[in-house]
């Protein structure tokens, strides 16, 4: 098996590389195609003036990464965080292009972000900041080139000031630009819920695999937000037994479990902080992950399990709700603990499928009903699970470098029959 090299394991890009390095060796990747896709297509760096609500100018820094448009257009989401990092956008547009191609929907990989804190800007200030972002890029986005998509700080309400600005600049209205927009514009129904529907799939999956019943198995979720409380919530009316949760506040354990309904009505609706949810023992945000339980969903940010906690975590499945939420040196103690592992690129890729769909209705300009989305949307994840599965099986590589052999088999192989233009 090969080993892995990243000097140091909290930089995401490094993580992101060393997988890949991983699962090329394996692969016997030539040596020339293991460079094409080792490095991004092109990297864009825009300074945004931007007018504050108070009259006065700063300048955002924003980026946009095109990893690959070798299977498609690049397709990767927008974050508005001020952690935001070019290597950080690096290593999200390439798991972008190993994700797509994990579950065999046609598009390459992107990231973008612009440093911002989206809590300490007006509404009037975001629209501003996203559509000066957008009219830099609108040479390189549309639904042809490069599709955004919503990630951590952007909602819905911001693909539709992308998808306006593009439109203004394109002199026509073009709904394929942008995916996860409000449905009034061609959103997709299902798309608000795809990333925790598409996990929960995957869970059932592993869950059968290991020959036990979603009901009665204890879950854990780090993360509150439009993935972690969606899962969380449809695990909960699947049967499972949601024991703990947590966000950027802290966290709440109880064995008996959550009452879900209440503590969802309680953060996103009553607007209170979730630790005070009455129900359950106060743990910090981080402790909840080494508290006994069958699956394990950190679905907040990355790095969260590091070389030096991996050994605390006492779950059967790690279902990887965030991305990256697991540095690379992490990854040889989860297996030592035989913790079968669904990785990031293939367990939260129910998004970008639903994403991928709302791109194909708003191009055939045919709406589907939820339940056709949702059927789909289960094919795709529950095919995508099984192929994973026999590459681990036929090639004895854990499940993360199963995940990465196959999308780097698939895009080498598309890469090698179109060739390289001089
Ligand atoms: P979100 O902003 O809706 O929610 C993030 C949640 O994480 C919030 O509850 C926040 O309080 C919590 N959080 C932040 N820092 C934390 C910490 N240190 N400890 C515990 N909780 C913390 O974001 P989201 O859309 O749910 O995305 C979460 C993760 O899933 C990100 O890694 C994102 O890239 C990934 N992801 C999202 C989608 C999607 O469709 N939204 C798709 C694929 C992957």
């Amino acid at each position: 098996m090969a080993t892995i090299t990243a000097h140091n394991e909290l930089n995401v890009y490094e993580s992101a590389e060393a997988r890949f390095e991983v699962a090329a060796k394996e692969l016997g990747l030539e040596e020339g195609l293991y460079r094409f896709l080792k490095y991004p297509n092109k990297e864009i760096a825009v300074y945004l003036p931007i007018v504050m609500d108070d009259g006065g100018m700063q300048v955002f820094v924003g980026y946009r990464v095109q990893h690959s448009s070798v299977r498609g257009p690049c397709k990767g989401g927008i974050r508005y965080s001020p952690g935001v990092t070019l290597d950080e956008v690096r290593a999200l547009a390439s798991w972008m292009t190993w994700k797509c191609a994990v579950v065999d929907i046609p598009f390459g990989g992107a990231k973008g972000g612009i440093i911002c804190d989206p809590e300490k800007l007006s509404r009037s200030e975001l629209e501003r900041i996203t559509r000066r972002y957008t009219a830099e890029l609108s040479e390189w986005l549309g639904p042809e080139k490069d599709v955004p998509a919503p990630d951590l700080g952007t909602d819905e309400q911001v693909m539709a000031w992308v998808m306006d600005t593009f439109s203004m600049h394109s002199r026509h209205t073009v709904t394929g630009v942008v995916t996860g927009k409000p449905l009034d514009i061609g959103g997709s129904r299902g798309r608000r819920e795809a990333t925790g529907r598409g996990l929960l799939f995957v869970c059932n999956k592993a869950i059968e695999r290991l020959g036990r019943k979603p009901s009665g198995c204890r879950v854990i979720v780090q993360g509150f937000g439009n993935v972690g409380s969606v899962a969380a919530q449809l695990m909960h009316e699947t049967g499972y037994r949601i024991i703990g949760v947590s966000d950027i506040h802290g966290g709440l354990y109880n064995e008996n479990g959550i009452d879900l309904p209440k503590l969802i009505d309680w953060v996103h609706g009553q607007q209170k902080r979730l630790p005070d949810f009455p129900g359950g023992e106060k743990v910090s945000s981080q402790e909840i992950l080494f508290r006994p339980c069958d699956v394990l969903v950190p679905a907040a940010v990355e790095n969260q399990i590091t070389s030096e906690n991996a050994h605390r975590l006492d779950c059967r499945i790690l279902c990887e709700g965030a991305n990256g939420p697991t540095t690379a040196y992490a990854d040889p103690i989860l297996r030592d603990k035989d913790i079968f592992v669904i990785p990031d690129i293939l367990a939260n890729a129910g998004g970008v499928t639903v994403s991928y769909f709302e791109w194909i209705q708003d191009r055939q300009g045919m709406f589907w009903r939820e339940r056709e989305v949702n059927h789909r949307l289960q094919d795709i994840m529950d095919h995508s699970f099984d192929e994973v599965v026999h590459v681990r099986e036929e090639r004895h590589v854990n499940t993360r470098t199963a995940a990465y052999m196959l999308a780097i088999r698939r895009v080498a192989s598309a890469l090698r029959v179109r060739g390289i233009y001089a």
